[in-house]
């Protein structure tokens, strides 16, 4: 019989490289984070073995007392965390979330508003994705380039003239928070329902530091559970709405869009939001002190960072036209040798251009903020952006720098720490 092990040990060791690779790197990527030891524990639990289809107590398989009872306590969580009546934790991701909302509130053929790929979107809202997928009419949102969002005169306008079904909004470059209220009377005219697409935000609406959709218009919010929201790699879907619309909302979860639902990474995400509510506030604030600062030094540095006057950004995202320095891809490359790791990006000026080598950065500083980067910290990270970026020092004498700097954060924090009994093996160790 042909024996495995080798390949079986070699999917290890990657895993073991990758370890050391973002042990020693600075990360950016402004879609990622990562979970305290307590949440992480629970991914090696049994209830990554098992499966669960349906709500608690009304279940079609045997097995699940214990999942019933975590379920119930997320779903409690949750509902405290987001001051909502209508949580459902069960989508397995944020476009799986999304599908479920689709699936619920709109038919083939209908017609759905939503923002443009070119201006932040993401590919769940486009032809080619999620809504195309369902067969909806998809209309875009005018955009305006200054503030880097949706011009909101524009939206209404659009909404009023095509009269959607469903409004969504949200995006994954997404700096500033969207004007719902100021667009209500649009919605209501129409009778379209909101739904807000908070998957980048979700984090920061938990710490109460940014926009709180569900009480300023929109009547379901959906997201990722691991992009500021420091959780499982996971989706929920929150909602101030009728009961009526919130069972459609919950059989478009299941049996809509998925059956089981990776009960391991739903203990997690419970685990995350209780967090969330005993630390969620700091970090998020701190988050969004460090996207500023750091907005302000690489300004400050000559690097054409967007919406100087607005302060950059009022979330975790900052995006930097780098057209000087050589272009997204350039530019994105070197510092990952430098041992920086962030995305290039697609930015106002590219229409129509190579996603490949678009003009753009995109940076989020969620991820470093929950590691223990204070203000000094963002300011040593813009300079060393600046110095690759600018200089022809070779990748690894900034690399050796970039490994020293970063050789003093190995916690997580905003999370239970000394007081939380683990048994795992710990996330930096
Ligand atoms: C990341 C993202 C999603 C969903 O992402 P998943 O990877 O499926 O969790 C949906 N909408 C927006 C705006 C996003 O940025």
């Amino acid at each position: 019989m042909e024996n495995h092990l080798k390949d079986a040990l070699e999917i290890r060791d990657y895993a073991k490289k990758n370890n050391e690779m973002f042990k020693e790197s600075i990360p950016l990527i402004a879609s990622e984070n990562v979970m305290s030891p307590l949440a992480l524990e629970m991914l090696l639990t049994d209830f990554g073995h098992r499966y669960a289809e349906g709500l608690p107590h009304h279940r079609y398989y045997q097995g699940n007392y214990y999942v019933d009872l975590m379920e119930d306590k997320v779903n409690e969580i949750g509902k405290k965390l987001f001051n909502v009546p209508q949580i459902d934790p069960r989508p397995v991701s944020g476009t799986n979330a999304n599908m479920a909302v689709i699936f619920a509130l709109s038919r083939p053929g209908e017609t759905v508003t939503a923002p443009d790929l070119s201006g932040g979107g993401h590919i769940s809202a486009a032809k080619f994705g999620a809504l195309g997928f369902r067969g909806l009419n998809i209309v875009n949102y005018p955009f305006n380039e200054d503030t880097m969002s949706i011009d909101p005169d524009g939206a209404m306008r659009v909404i009023r003239e095509v009269k959607p079904k469903l409004a969504l909004f949200g995006q994954s470059v997404f700096l500033f928070p969207i004007p719902l209220k100021e667009m209500r009377d649009a919605f209501q005219e129409v009778g379209c329902s909101v739904w807000y697409d908070a998957a980048h935000v979700i984090g920061l609406i938990a710490g109460k530091q940014f926009q709180d959709p569900l009480h300023e218009g929109a009547d379901v919010m959906s997201g990722s559970t691991h992009k500021t929201l420091p959780g499982p790699q996971h989706g929920i879907i929150l909602g101030n709405t009728d009961d009526e619309t919130w069972k459609k909302i919950q059989r478009g979860v299941f049996p809509g869009v998925l059956s089981n639902h990776h009960l391991n990474t739903m203990a997690a995400l419970g685990v995350t939001m209780a967090e969330m509510i005993d630390f969620g506030e700091e970090y998020a604030r701190k988050t969004i002190e460090n996207a500023q600062t750091l907005g302000q030094e690489l300004h400050s540095l000559g690097v054409d960072v967007f919406g100087e006057k607005l302060g950059f950004t009022k979330s975790h995202t900052i995006v930097a036209d780098i057209r000087k320095f050589g272009g997204g891809k350039k530019v994105a490359e070197r510092l990952e040798r430098c041992g920086i790791i962030l995305n290039k990006n697609l930015i106002p000026v590219d229409k129509n251009k190579n996603s490949m080598d678009p003009s753009g950065i995109r940076i989020g500083a969620q991820e470093i903020t929950r590691i223990g980067f204070g203000k000094d910290d963002v300011r040593t990270v813009a300079e060393l952006i600046h110095r690759a970026i600018s200089t022809e020092t070779p990748d690894d004498v900034i690399r050796k720098d970039i490994i020293q700097f970063k050789s003093k954060f190995n916690e997580v924090k905003y999370c239970y720490g000394k007081e939380a009994p683990y048994d795992y093996i710990t996330l930096f160790k």
